[in-house]
């Protein structure tokens, strides 16, 4: 992909972009089969997906253009259902590109496994007991692994805490030995949770204790991706707001949501409005990926914003987010879904750390956009005109008349369903 830049996509008929992309080599012919074949996952391969399968659910499934992330540019697979995503992060995205970009990073591609031991008789000296011996423990979950050291990563560290300390704690003490794990190019939960079952019986004979859960921890605060932009006021200006105005109200919007956890929940669903589609789109667990964020978002204690935005002394907006990516570019069901397997080759990316800074940058552009309305025109201005379609269809209408009510809708200022039944059986008189 030489460039995520394709001016006027919004304005394509489906069938005109499916066509541009295949001129700019982004599909072959077997791509564009599964993308536009009536039945992209097929039920065969669903049903060896999950259980008591009846069906699949499709979703939309749109590009977020612009995107210039360490000086590469992407395409961006969303799939998601909500309309006014997908443009704001595009609209946003371009914003960035004219101030240089997005600039990420990650902290490496570390995941976390836990492993619960109780009922030691001397919690303390089980603790160093185990410390001792963290080589061999080191050791033997990497030998429950040999291909993933193979392939340059294993298990690399071993730490342990003692849980419920105080005499007086609700709850019994506890071990709880944190094995650190680069999986790669993997997620890893199913890996970890390998690693950590393996040791079970070493760390009961090594400690006298009971061994109860061994499980990949969904907070891999060693698996971190952050993303930053940093945006001269004169490309916020925005109708009749300044970029002054428009960069003071996105600051004081995301104070409002570092300060108050009723706003920061709304501010950091926003954020996931981006974040979601993407892990969707390539297959990853976004279940995973929304419990990291938000415990993250918690780390300190109290649940609050996950970006930050300030200026700078030349009066930039300056935007930061730093979340848990544990996604990955193989494993779990991302080989098996066509549409994911497109979805990666759209991307290009070429490791899970860079799919994870690919997709911070993504909820960094959706923060934006959604500050960026609600301190200007509010956010139902934009959202409703392009809700206004959904509205339509639910309604009843059909074919041409989508637009038309679609666009009676915005002119009369009245996007209801109700209103919309009534346009609908005007029409059909
Ligand atoms: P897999 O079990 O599919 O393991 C990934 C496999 O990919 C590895 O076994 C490895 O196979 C292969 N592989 C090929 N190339 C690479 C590479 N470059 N880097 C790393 N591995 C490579 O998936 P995960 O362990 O990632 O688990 C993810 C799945 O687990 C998801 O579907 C998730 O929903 C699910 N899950 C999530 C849990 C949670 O979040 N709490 C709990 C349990 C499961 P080999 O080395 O054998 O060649």
């Amino acid at each position: 992909m030489e460039t995520s830049r394709i001016p006027g996509f919004y304005n394509m008929t489906v069938e005109e972009r499916r066509q541009l992309l295949t001129t700019m080599d982004m599909f072959t012919d077997d791509d564009t089969e599964y993308l536009f074949s009536k039945e992209p996952l097929p039920t065969d391969t669903a049903d060896n997906m999950i259980e008591n399968v009846i069906g699949t659910f499709p979703l939309p499934l749109g590009l977020g253009l612009n995107f210039q992330i360490n000086g590469k540019d992407y395409c961006i697979p969303m799939a998601i259902e909500e309309p006014s995503v997908v443009a704001s992060a595009s609209h946003i995205a371009k914003i960035v590109r004219n101030a240089g970009g997005f600039t990420t990073e990650t902290t490496g591609r570390v995941m976390t496994g836990q492993i619960q031991v109780v009922g030691c008789s001397d919690f303390y000296a089980v603790k160093e007991a185990v410390l001792q011996e963290k080589d061999t423990l080191i050791d033997a979950a990497n030998n429950a692994y040999p291909s993933l050291v193979n392939r340059g990563g294993g298990a690399e560290d071993l730490e342990v805490r003692i849980l419920n300390e105080a005499s007086d704690a609700k709850y019994g003490q506890m071990l709880i030995i944190h094995l650190y794990v680069d999986t790669c190019d993997a997620m890893g939960a199913n890996i970890i949770n390998t690693m950590a079952e393996s040791l079970a019986p070493v760390i009961e004979e090594l400690t006298g204790g009971k061994v109860y859960l061994r499980i990949l921890s969904n907070y891999p605060d060693r698996c971190l991706a952050r993303a930053r932009c940093v945006i001269p006021p004169d490309l916020l200006q925005t109708g009749d707001f300044s970029g002054e105005q428009v960069r003071d109200g996105v600051i004081h919007a995301y104070e409002f949501a570092a300060s108050d956890p009723y706003r920061a929940v709304t501010h950091n669903k926003g954020i996931m409005n981006g974040i979601d589609p993407v892990v969707i789109a390539t297959g990853n667990d976004w279940r995973a990926v929304e419990a990291g964020a938000h415990a993250h978002a918690a780390r300190e204690g109290m649940y609050t914003s996950m970006t930050t935005w300030s200026r700078d002394e030349q009066g930039n907006l300056i935007g930061e987010l730093e979340l848990p990516m544990s996604v990955g570019t193989v494993g779990g069901s991302i080989n098996v879904h066509p549409i994911a397997k497109l979805a990666h080759k759209m991307l290009n990316v070429n490791s899970a750390q860079e799919l994870g800074q690919v997709i911070v940058a993504v909820g960094l552009a959706q923060n934006l956009g959604a500050l960026k309305a609600l301190a200007t025109d509010g956010i139902q201005k934009g959202h409703m005109a392009l809700h206004s379609r959904s509205v339509a269809i639910a309604a009843g209408a059909t074919g041409e008349m989508i637009d038309m009510i679609s666009q009676r809708l915005i002119e009369e200022k009245e996007i209801r369903v109700g209103k919309a039944k009534e346009l609908v059986e005007e029409y059909k008189k």
